[in-house]
């Protein structure tokens, strides 16, 4: 005979239910508030539970809560039952793991159809998991499910869990999150391994309080091993969901330092994350998206581009890094770095382009890149991004009424510059106030800025080149450019993306490609420069093809601009590396 636990205040209806049921051939059991309950649902180990939500003290999310966090009782199957029955409680207790939900009052029938739907659908269960020598049920009492340093579950469990709800919930989403400590390796080399355990132990005890909070939607914390954790959600992480809030909440709560034999230690936490069945139907494809998500660990002194990526993620993180970009803005924090360009036939620098660093009094240099994803997003970019261009186009007045030779510079335009309606206009009063002759700007757009809104692309690049600057395609192949659109586009360089360059001497593939690439750009009379050229064979690839120019650390790694000077005034000339 099946057990059924009934948790239910209302002496009436818990009568009630535990007639129809009795009725219905079950074998009940009644507990009147949510801790007997759960006391009840430990020791009798119940085939399903039917569980009020307005409780007094322990509510219906609580003891559903606790019921998922004891491995023992984790996987028995829970119906709500509750008065109240708005979209946001039903979403509410599905997130948390509830299997169904039966609003009040209810037929003998519903009650009826209900439990045995669901007790239907995990005897499948159960069958599934003994097919494959996976019980769910005896789950709990292995320790080899549990990681040995934090007694968090483990792989195994996780993987159990996951094939648990594949076959529970068939497609509807589930969301994988997985978290990489940084720098744990660094940590662990510095202060050796029982600092670093106990800096893990610590690190699972935030993860596991913040799982006990009332308001998480994580199904399961995971220790994958080292410094790798998991979190399962049911549902999808949209930018606006509760479960991105979630996780913003507890980015921050595990950034926070730690404090373990008088030191002192802040992590930086990589975040990934992937959907089933989006991005993957196997915990493994899940994982490696997952992992394909993770920025790379910074090279460049200051803050790790992973801590701005936690910063980024609270909103007074937030508005102080805007207040920072703002002030960086008005302390003239930024600078301007320019990068030799050198033509492949004669040694000469022919340019360079314009590269933007922003040195933090107290933190030191910011990773480019990552400031400007976050100026992008809060509208900086543009103020950002005239700063440049007046910048540049100064530096290049000065250095033309100065220098006998004339060099062109490139500057970089981010798309939000580029789709603002008068773009071109500023263009045109920046070259009208600081009167430079426009055949010495470039604006390099990358590839993937100018396929989006091609018609826009189209109109906007025209007014540019009637008033005379230059038009650079940066980075190349590292994006999908269908070439009938590249026909449509009035530009004059093309840069090809690092990604080519690198190895290009080993990479048979990539040598056709980058072969064609540089051949359509000859008959189309459009330059052509590879980017980030690092080695000697690299750069005898690009002469021997009949690359225009090049640029990379190879040659030189972008300088200031009184270096930079230097160098065009000794006529540095390249044509003894060339040869
Ligand atoms: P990008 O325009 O493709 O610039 C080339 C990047 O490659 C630069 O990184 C440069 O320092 C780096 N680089 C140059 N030679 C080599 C090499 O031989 N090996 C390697 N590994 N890297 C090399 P940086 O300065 O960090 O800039 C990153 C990106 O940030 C730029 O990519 C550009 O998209 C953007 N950026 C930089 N300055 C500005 C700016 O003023 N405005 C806008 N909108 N974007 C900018
Ligand atoms: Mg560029
Ligand atoms: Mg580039």
């Amino acid at each position: 005979m099946q057990k059924i636990l009934v948790i239910e205040d209302e002496p009436q209806i818990r009568a009630n239910t535990q007639e129809v049921l009795e009725l219905g051939n079950f074998l009940v059991i009644t507990a009147e508030n949510g801790q007997a309950g759960l006391k009840l649902a430990e020791e009798e180990q119940p085939d399903l539970i039917l569980c009020d939500i307005m409780m007094p003290e322990l509510d219906g999310y609580g003891v559903l809560k606790a019921l998922r966090h004891q491995p023992a009782t984790a996987q028995i199957p829970i119906i709500f039952l509750t008065a109240r029955s708005d979209q946001a409680d039903i979403r509410r207790g599905m997130n948390l793991g509830a299997d169904d939900y039966l609003p009040k009052p209810f037929e003998p029938t519903e009650l009826l159809r209900a439990v045995n739907v669901r007790l239907k659908r995990q005897a499948t269960l159960a069958q599934y998991f003994s097919h494959s020598a996976q019980s769910p049920a005896n789950t709990a009492e292995k320790p080899t499910e549990y990681d040995s340093i934090t007694h968090l579950p483990n792989w195994l469990s996780l993987q159990k869990r996951f094939e648990y709800w594949r076959h529970q919930i068939h497609d509807s989403p589930l969301t994988l999150v997985l978290l990489k400590i940084n720098p744990f390796s660094a940590i662990r080399h510095d202060l050796g391994h029982t600092f670093s355990n106990s800096l893990l132990k610590e690190i699972a005890e935030r993860l596991r309080s913040h799982w006990n909070s009332a308001d998480t939607c994580i199904d399961l914390t995971v220790h994958l091993g080292t410094d790798q954790f998991a979190l399962l959600f049911q549902g999808v992480a949209s930018p606006l969901s509760p479960l991105v809030q979630e996780i913003d909440r507890l980015l921050e709560k595990l950034t926070q330092p730690f404090h373990i034999n008088n030191h002192k230690v802040s992590i930086f936490v990589d975040m990934g994350l992937a959907i089933y069945p989006d991005q993957g139907v196997d915990l493994d494809s899940l994982i490696t998206h997952a992992e394909k998500c993770f920025e790379p660990t910074p090279h460049q002194p200051g803050p790790s581009p992973l801590h701005l990526k936690a910063a980024n993620r609270s909103k007074d993180h937030r508005l102080s890094l805007e207040t920072s970009l703002r002030q960086a803005l008005e302390k003239e924090e930024f600078a301007i770095y320019y990068q030799p360009q050198i033509d492949l036939k004669t040694g000469r620098i022919t340019g360079a382009e314009a590269l933007l660093r922003w040195a933090q009094p107290h933190t030191g240099f910011i990773p480019t890149s990552q400031f400007l994803t976050f100026a992008e997003e809060t509208n900086l970019m543009i103020p950002i991004g005239e700063w440049v261009l007046y910048a540049v186009c100064n530096q290049i007045k000065e250095w033309h009424a100065t220098k006998r030779e004339p060099v062109t510079v490139a500057v970089n335009i981010s798309a939000q510059q580029f789709r603002q309606a008068n773009f071109s206009h500023k263009i045109h009063h920046i070259l009208q106030t600081t009167q430079i002759d426009p055949l010495f700007l470039d604006l390099e757009l990358t590839e993937s800025l100018m396929m989006q809104d091609i018609d826009l692309t189209i109109s906007t690049l025209q007014t540019l080149k009637r008033l005379g600057v230059n038009i650079a395609i940066d980075d190349f192949g590292a994006g999908y450019s269908s070439l009938r659109h590249l026909q449509l586009l009035p530009f004059d360089t093309l840069k090809i993306d690092q990604q080519f360059v690198r190895n290009i001497d080993k990479n048979p593939g990539n040598r056709v490609i980058v072969r064609a690439i540089i051949q359509m750009a000859h008959n189309l009379h459009i330059n052509t420069v590879a980017e980030g050229v690092e080695t000697a064979r690299e750069l005898a690839f690009f002469k021997e093809h009949n690359c225009r120019a090049m640029q990379g650390y190879l040659f030189s790694h972008p300088l200031r601009p009184t270096e930079f000077e230097q160098l065009l005034t000794s006529k540095a000339n390249f044509s003894a590396n060339i040869a």
